[in-house]
């Protein structure tokens, strides 16, 4: 049978890299994207597997509950659940940081992965196979100064993911996560040159990371030869922990 990926968060640099590596495999993908299109992901699918696309709005459980419902009524067998949706917002000390934007990151980051990820479960426990895959953040493990509430989630990421480890190990589905250091994508664009420069002295590979060095962790991670890996934070930042 022809294997099928949900991609939520497509339409992001990760996403968009994370739908393309799967598709080389031939593999199917349902990918969803909230305020902006996916970027030319469905022509370049075409060449090689079909692609399905939903808005998706990982804060409205509403909406998160019926896009579930069809994605598995349409898909005999999904292979992974894949959230790859987040936010940072410009770095301030947490003590000028507004009520606002704490309540953003957290609501987006968050509580749409504990969402996601009990609709996977439900959906998942069923199939008997299969795995849900997080992005953290190298800021998960260690911290990062003036983005206190992004590092907050993130390090709540690595636990909802070892937590969901041991619930879903009894119906057979793996959860993971990977956590990038500095990724060229539009959550990065805002970064100087000068601190593109300090970013690479910082990371011992001496390179930026690109979005398809996280997509090729997260098909390892979906795939057979990862079967016995579970509850587990890959790291994918060059040895960097800091950016
Ligand atoms: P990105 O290009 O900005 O993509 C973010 C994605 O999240 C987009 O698909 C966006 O959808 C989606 N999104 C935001 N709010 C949403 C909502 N309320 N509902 C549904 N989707 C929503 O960022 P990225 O670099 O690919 O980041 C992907 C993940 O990697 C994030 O969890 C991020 O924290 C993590 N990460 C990134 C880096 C890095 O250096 N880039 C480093 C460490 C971790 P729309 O664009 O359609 O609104």
């Amino acid at each position: 049978m022809k294997k099928t990926v949900f991609v939520i968060g497509a339409s992001g640099g990760i996403g968009d890299a994370v739908c393309r590596e799967f598709a080389k495999e031939n593999y199917n993908i349902v990918a969803t994207y909230f305020n902006n299109e996916l970027n030319n992901l469905e022509s370049y699918c075409k060449e090689f597997t079909t692609l399905t696309k939903f808005k998706l709005d990982v804060c409205d459980m509403q909406n998160i509950k019926s896009v579930f419902e069809k994605v598995f009524k349409d898909n005999l067998y999904i292979e992974s659940v894949i959230n790859c949706t987040g936010i940072s917002l410009p770095e301030k000390l947490l003590i000028d940081e507004t009520n606002e934007n704490i309540d953003k990151i957290i609501d987006i980051n968050l509580k749409g992965a504990i969402y996601l990820s009990r609709e996977a479960m439900k959906y998942l426990s069923k199939q008997k196979h299969g795995s849900i895959i997080n992005i953290s953040s190298i800021y998960g493990k260690y911290g990062g100064s003036c983005e206190a509430v992004y590092s907050a989630t993130k390090g709540a990421i690595n636990a909802l993911t070892k937590s969901l480890a041991q619930e879903c190990a009894s119906f057979n589905v793996r959860v993971n996560a990977v956590a990038p250091g500095y990724i060229a994508t539009n959550m990065t664009k805002r970064y100087s040159e000068n601190e593109k420069k300090d970013i690479i002295a910082a990371t011992p590979l001496n390179r930026l990371g690109q979005p398809d060095d996280v997509a090729k962790v997260i098909k390892f991670l979906a795939s057979e030869s990862a079967s016995f890996i579970t509850g587990e934070v890959i790291q994918v930042s060059g040895g960097a922990d800091k950016y």
